[in-house]
């Protein structure tokens, strides 16, 4: 059985997440204001550097964040709140998994593809939970787009 766009968009973006979140400077991160001679706000993480901090966004080069509330917003997606995010939203995909069930397929009845957690003889799966998880990562059902395309 081939799986459903958005799931197959939710295993991708998953998986994406996780490989580019891995190699990062680990976290947490934290954010430090600009100071008298920096250009902007700083972000750090855990890693070599000095006292086991390492900049992550620096102003020493003319860097650094221009608003706090980027600094601030790019701190609280560190890898660690990443990866964590992706092994409970692969635990909620794998508590959601489709079985075959008697239901309605919008003609009559029929053996249908149902949410063993959460559907019904009515509810086709993908589920209303898998929807929202593919979502809440860029899933538009209205079509197909890549995970989290790269800005260049
Ligand atoms: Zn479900």
């Amino acid at each position: 059985m081939s799986k459903h766009p958005a799931v197959q968009f939710l295993t991708a973006a998953l998986a994406r997440a996780e490989e580019t979140a891995k190699p990062a400077t680990p976290g947490p991160w934290g954010v430090r204001p600009p100071s008298d001679h920096g250009d902007g706000w700083e972000v750090c993480g855990r890693g070599p550097g000095h006292n086991g901090s390492r900049w992550v966004v620096g102003a020493e080069s003319g860097g650094g964040v221009y608003d706090e509330a980027d600094a601030r917003h790019i701190a609280l997606h560190d890898p660690g709140a990443v990866l964590r995010r992706v092994a409970a939203d692969r635990q909620i995909l794998a508590e959601h998994q489709p079985v075959k069930a008697v239901g309605y397929d919008g003609y009559g009845v029929a053996v249908i593809d149902t949410c063993i957690l959460c559907g019904s003889q009515y509810a086709p799966y993908p589920c209303r939970t898998v929807l929202l998880l593919a979502q809440a990562w860029g899933w538009e059902a209205s079509h197909a787009v890549s995970p989290q395309p790269e800005i260049e």
